[in-house]
């Protein structure tokens, strides 16, 4: 039994249905959690359709697991990250970028959004100009290098008490916003993991990239630090990703096909996957 005083969260992003990496990371965080928190993460409207919404508490009711609350719904809450860059814009902690979207695609270096490894930093000295602003495209950026210098470098705990602390490169100069979406991944995380009082944020392996900016936005924006679990992603057993071109069995393919989705869930409790599968190395 977890400790009553740990509140998990299971957060994916409506943009397709859920798959059995998705069933092993809810499984793990309903049970490693005295509460359990629902987060609709929908803030590209790219690639973020409604019926996947409907399709995540579909499976999760079939997998047998119930979540504490109402689910949150980021796209509902886009004022709060509003507010939470503008605590970081008056303290000239972030900057308006005008690159083009093919230099911002060259900088990307992760799904979930850019960790701004790769931006070279064009815009960071520019004087801010609100009138290009009112009339040229934008995205908002942090400026890691002073809000190193105003937090230090960030650390944090895994579950197993490894303590991690950043390396220098492991923050860039992140976009927190931009113009087709009011918050990006990382700061409207940190922002919800904090109202959500989540205490351990479990998550899949190929997430711990973004631990670093996150754990910095949470010590700029005076937010509690969390504990991670990043648990090893589930793989095909030749060792591809569970991805969609690669036609992963979606947990509603598996219904479908006749699978009790709560005989699943105690499989993978037990540490175990249905043939053709397993966990990734740690
Ligand atoms: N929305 C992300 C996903 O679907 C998860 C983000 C997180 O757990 O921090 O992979």
């Amino acid at each position: 039994m977890p400790h009553p005083s740990v509140i998990t969260r299971f957060a994916p992003s409506p943009s397709g249905r859920l798959h059995l990496g998705h069933a092993w990371s809810a499984v793990t965080g309903r049970d490693a959690g005295a509460a359990w928190k629902l987060r609709i993460e929908d803030l590209d409207p790219g690639r973020c359709r409604p019926e996947f919404v409907d399709g995540i508490t579909e499976d999760l009711a079939w997998l047998g697991l119930d979540w504490d609350g109402p689910p949150l719904v980021q796209s509902a809450r886009t004022a709060l990250y509003a507010d939470a860059l503008d605590r970081l814009r008056a303290e000239g902690l972030v900057y308006a970028c005008f690159c083009t979207r093919a230099d911002i695609a060259a900088s990307l270096t992760a799904p979930h959004g850019d960790a701004g490894g790769s931006y070279p930093g064009t815009c960071r000295a520019l004087p801010d100009d609100p009138d290009r602003r009112a009339t040229t495209p934008h995205c908002w950026r942090l400026d890691s290098g002073k809000a190193l210098d105003r937090a230090g470098q960030p650390s944090w705990s895994e579950a197993d008490g490894a303590r991690f602390t950043a390396r220098a490169g492991d923050i860039g100069d992140a976009i927190l916003a931009r113009k087709d979406a009011p918050s990006s991944y990382h700061l409207a995380c940190v922002v919800d993991d904090a109202d959500s009082g989540v205490t351990l944020v479990v998550r899949g392996a190929d997430l711990r990239p973004s631990t670093p900016t996150q754990r910095l936005l949470q010590a700029l924006l005076g937010l509690p630090e969390p504990t991670y679990l990043h648990h090893p992603l589930v793989l095909h057993d030749d060792g591809r990703r569970l991805a969609k071109r690669d036609r992963a069995p979606t947990l509603a393919a598996m219904r479908d096909a006749g699978v009790d989705g709560r005989a699943l869930a105690d499989r993978i409790r037990a540490g175990s996957l249905p043939l053709g599968f397993r966990l990734a190395d740690a």
